[in-house]
C-alpha cells in the first residue's frame, strides 16, 4: 500500500523542528531512519498530515563521553554506535545488543533515537536503556526535560514523550567494574526476539560474591521489564550453577508474557528462565 498524502518538511535546525512540532502537535511525525515509520505509513497505521524529516538537522548525531557517561545523539545510526570504540568502552552492552537488531542494512539507516521512541515490545535498545538506567533528553517549545528510562517506556509503542517533544540525546552509564551481556532467541537471525535478556553484574574482587546484579527482559511484556526478583535471588551470593538456575526460575515467575503466533506464554517463560541463567553464567565466568 501507499501512505495517505502528507506535507513533507526537511528542516536543518533543531529549533525549527521544535517550532513545527509545537505548531502541528499530534498531526506531525518525525522521520529518523524510517525503518519502522515508513512501513507503518504504508500500512496506513499512522496518518500524519506533516512529516518532519530529521536527516538534515545538524548536531543530532554527535557521540561523546563525559565523566564515563556516553552521550549519544538521537540521530546516531545504530550501525555507527555498534562500530564506535567509545561506545564499546563506555557502554559495551549497547554494542552487544545492537548486534541482534535486524540486519546490518537496517542498522545502517535505523537510529538510536528512532528505536527508543518506536519502543517495540521486543526491541533490544529499550531493554538496554532500562538496564543501564539511561537518561532520555527531550526538547520542546517548553524547554528541556530529562526522563529516567524506568519512567520512559509506558507499554507497547508508547513512551512518556509528549507529541510536541523530540528526543535529542540519550545518556548511558555503566557502573565501573561491571560486566554485561545481551542474549536473545529469535526464530531466524535478524527477526525480533521471542525473548531476550540484558544482564549486568559486579563481582567483589576479594570475595567473588555478586555485589550488584541487574537484569532486564524484552519480548515478554508490552515493553522492557526489570527482573527485580531474579536480581534479588543472586545478589550477595556466589555465582554457583544453583544460584543462577534459581535466578532464571524467579525471572520466569515474575513475568506474564502473551501468547501469539510466534510463541506461547509458557514457551517465552521457559526461554527467559534459560536466558537469565546463561547470561549470568557468561558474565560471571569471564
Ligand atoms: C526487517 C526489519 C527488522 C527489524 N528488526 C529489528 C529488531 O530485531 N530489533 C529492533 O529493535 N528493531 C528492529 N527493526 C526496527 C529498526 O531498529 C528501526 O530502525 C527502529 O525501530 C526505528 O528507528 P528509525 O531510526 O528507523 O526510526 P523511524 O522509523 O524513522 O521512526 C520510528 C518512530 O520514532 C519516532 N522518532 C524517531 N526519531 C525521533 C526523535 N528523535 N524524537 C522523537 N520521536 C522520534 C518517529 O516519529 C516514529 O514514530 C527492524 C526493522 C525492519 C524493517
Amino acid at each position: 500500500m501507499k501512505p495517505p498524502p502528507f506535507k513533507y518538511v526537511r528542516p536543518s535546525d533543531l529549533n525549527e523542528v521544535i517550532s513545527l512540532l509545537s505548531q502541528h502537535g499530534e498531526e506531525a511525525r518525525l522521520l529518523a531512519g524510517g525503518q519502522s515509520l515508513v512501513p507503518m505509513l504504508n500500512f496506513r497505521l499512522l496518518r500524519p498530515s506533516v512529516l518532519i524529516d530529521l536527516n538534515a538537522v545538524t548536531h543530532m548525531d554527535s557521540l561523546a563521553v563525559a565523566d564515563g557517561t556516553l552521550l549519544i545523539g538521537s540521530m546516531v545510526r545504530q550501525r555507527t554506535a555498534e562500530r564506535s570504540p567509545d561506545v564499546l568502552i563506555t557502554a559495551p552492552l549497547v554494542v552487544q545488543a545492537l548486534r541482534h537488531v535486524g540486519h546490518f542494512q537496517i542498522r545502517n539507516r535505523g537510529t538510536m533515537g528512532g528505536s527508543l521512541m518506536h519502543s517495540a515490545p521486543a526491541a533490544e535498545l529499550p531493554g538496554v536503556a532500562l538496564l543501564l538506567e539511561a537518561q532520555m533528553v527531550l526538547r520542546s517549545s517548553r524547554g528541556e526535560r530529562v526522563i529516567q528510562a524506568s519512567d520512559f517506556f509506558c507499554g507497547p509503542f508508547t513512551t512518556a514523550a509528549d507529541p510536541d517533544e523530540i528526543l535529542t540525546e540519550v545518556r548511558f552509564h555503566t557502573p565501573p567494574g561491571a560486566r554485561t551481556t545481551f542474549l536473545e532467541v529469535a526464530r531466524r537471525s535478524g527477526d525480533f526476539a521471542l525473548a531476550g535478556v540484558a544482564a549486568l553484574a559486579r563481582i567483589d574482587p576479594e570475595t567473588r560474591v555478586l555485589k550488584e546484579v541487574r537484569l532486564a527482559a524484552i519480548g515478554v511484556s508490552g515493553g522492557p521489564v526489570r527482573l527485580f526478583q531474579a536480581e534479588a535471588v543472586v545478589t550477595g551470593r556466589y555465582a554457583t550453577p544453583e544460584a543462577l538456575r534459581e535466578s532464571g526460575a524467579a525471572a520466569a515467575d515474575e513475568v506474564t508474557p502473551s501468547t501469539d503466533l510466534h510463541a506461547s506464554e509458557d514457551y517465552r517463560k521457559r526461554l527467559l528462565n534459560v536466558l537469565v541463567a546463561r547470561a549470568l553464567a557468561e558474565i560471571t565466568t569471564l
